[in-house]
């Protein structure tokens, strides 16, 4: 199943727009879906199989940049559009990353990081910066400094990652791959503070409980907003679908796809039923933005 979007419609600054496509490898939450040893909750629809959170964006030139890096991410570099059936090389693999912009150190979105010792491989061992809010990048550090060592070690040489960090701010753009990005802060309920990303026409928020209002003026304008939407219930640190609607009539994007679904949300039954402009992601599903 592989899903490619039209561009964007060209604005008056058409000229001096990149084209960039993001593909989401993964919109499930922080279990993946559908869990097993819960019946009630499997679906053999493949539109429910979620991998956990991440998202590939692709630039004109080749550029790779990821956002997070979970538990899945070694599949879902072999794999972004997960129609890979285990045999035969998978044509559309992911071979090189300039950046990884991280939403925060919860494990579905940063425990996957030893995968990327195998882009370093890839890349000659070039190394790969971890974007984020200092606080998530201290954290990550301290759960997995062997990732951030520079200094020569016998026993992991060669064997692990090859990483750096670079702490952001909240609304001052900074480049990767030449790609201007600002961070944004989401508040995660209790769990604490996100980050969401805009990058030119494109905004991703997964994980957000709610959108502070010194955030919103940096979601105007887009055409394309991915958002973290749980499930219908009411959740502590997660958006529901309300509230997830609400946020959608006051930002108005051209097009919102949900992810961070939990496996209540089945395609089939929520598509249709969805307001225009409005839809659920699946694994594979690739879209089209633009990047000043
Ligand atoms: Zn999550
Ligand atoms: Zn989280």
């Amino acid at each position: 199943m592989r899903v490619q979007d039209g561009q964007p419609s060209a604005g008056p600054h058409a000229a001096i727009m990149q084209h960039w496509r993001i593909i989401i490898t993964g919109c499930g939450t922080s279990h993946g879906s559908p869990p097993w040893g819960w019946r009630h909750l499997w679906s053999e629809d493949p539109r429910d199989h979620r991998r956990r959170s991440g998202a590939v964006l692709l630039g004109p030139a080749g550029e790779v940049i990821l956002l997070d890096m979970g538990p899945d991410l070694m599949h879902q570099l072999r794999d972004p559009y997960a129609t890979w059936r285990g045999y035969g090389y998978p044509e559309d693999c992911i071979t090189r990353c300039d950046g990884v912009l991280l939403t925060h150190d919860h494990a579905d979105h940063s425990h996957g990081i030893n995968e990327l010792r195998h882009v370093n491989r890839l890349q000659d061992g070039r190394p790969i910066t971890i974007y984020g809010h200092r606080q998530h990048l201290d954290l990550i550090t301290q759960m997995f400094p062997y990732c951030f060592d520079a200094a020569p070690d016998e026993v992991y040489r060669s064997y692990k990652p090859a990483l750096t960090t670079c702490p952001v701010t909240d609304g001052t753009p900074f480049t990767v791959a030449g790609v201007p990005v600002v961070a944004c802060a989401l508040w995660h309920g209790p769990a604490g503070r996100v980050n969401g990303y805009r990058i030119g026409s494109l905004a991703y928020c997964s994980d957000a409980k709610s959108v502070p209002e010194a955030t919103l003026p940096l979601l105007e304008g887009l055409d394309l907003l991915v958002l973290g939407m749980l499930r219908e219930q009411p959740h502590e640190t997660h958006m529901h679908l309300a509230a997830a609607l609400d946020l959608v009539d006051r930002l108005r994007p051209q097009r919102t796809v949900f992810v961070h679904m939990g496996p209540e949300m089945r395609w089939a039954q929520w598509q249709g039923r969805l307001p225009a402009g409005v839809e659920l992601a699946f694994d594979g599903l690739e879209m089209g933005f633009t990047v000043p």
